[in-house]
């Protein structure tokens, strides 16, 4: 479902990513875990086309992400073709990014409307259950600022989920909340890994929560994967040294 073959980013002199390699099937849940500037979140940024590669290629399915052939040769795809690869993957960001100034309900209803072209009655219909599914059906009339940083990622996920990604990112979701919030969110997180079959790529220091949620986890240092393999390996016997002390610090 997504590949990386030999990719490397570089910012300026930094490289960030240094020829990695790995894959992801379908309906994967994949934690990614690693010391802070590892590239972890770069992998996300350019899943979600907001970054490019500096080399190598990053398949979904069987096209390029951010490439395509003209002539025997790979080019930097046009913006057209990016926002139509986009549409399949759906992040959640640390910050939630919700527009402030619109309500609730309208986050979630104006790209299914504006980008998939629903109808806005369908788009309210889903965009109901959703808020339903995230235990915040009584808040669509809100706008943002009135609502908890939980409740306000609550309503992110449910944005996301409203685009039907076949891929959702998750970038430290719950980093930027108070303690008493983050339950709730991971419960909405373990909810939606139970219920669908959606790809997820997660970054997350909430170590419990990988291990109840992924069935693999990759631990980067330095742009590369030192070490991967399913939860109750990379935590409870992890091969490499650098792994253990890794976890050693943040548990
Ligand atoms: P953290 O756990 O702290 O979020 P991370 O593993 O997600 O770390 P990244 O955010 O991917 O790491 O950053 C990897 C490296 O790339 C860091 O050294 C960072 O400073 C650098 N970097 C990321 N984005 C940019 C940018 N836009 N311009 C320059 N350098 C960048």
């Amino acid at each position: 479902m997504i590949r990386f073959e030999k990719v490397v980013k570089k910012f300026g002199d930094n490289t960030v990513l240094d020829h990695l390699d790995f894959s992801v099937r379908r309906g994967d849940r994949v934690t990614l875990i690693g010391p802070s500037g590892s590239g972890k979140t770069t992998i996300l940024r350019l899943l979600m086309t907001l970054e490019t590669v500096t080399d190598g290629i990053i398949w979904v399915g069987d096209e390029p992400l951010s490439h395509v052939r003209r002539r025997g040769k790979w080019i930097p795809a046009p913006e057209k073709y990016l926002r139509r690869r986009r549409r399949t993957i759906g992040m959640v960001f640390q910050h939630f990014n919700l527009f402030p100034n619109m309500k609730v309900i309208d986050n979630i209803t104006e790209a299914p409307v504006r980008v998939l072209g629903h109808s806005k009655q369908d788009a309210r219909t889903r965009a109901v259950e959703l808020l339903d599914m995230v235990g915040l059906a009584d808040k669509a009339q809100q706008h943002p600022s009135k609502l908890s940083g939980g409740q306000q990622q609550r309503v992110a996920i449910a944005r996301a989920l409203a685009m039907e990604p076949e891929i959702l990112l998750l970038d430290e979701v719950t980093s930027a909340l108070d303690p008493e919030t983050v339950s709730d969110v991971l419960d909405v997180l373990r909810e939606i890994a139970r219920t669908t079959d959606i790809t997820m790529l997660i970054v997350t220091h909430e170590m419990r929560f990988a291990r109840d949620v992924s069935n693999r986890v990759l631990m980067f240092d330095g742009g590369r994967i030192v070490e991967e393999g399913s939860p109750e390996k990379i935590f409870g016997a992890p091969d490499e040294e650098r792994t253990r002390k890794f976890l050693h610090a943040v548990l």
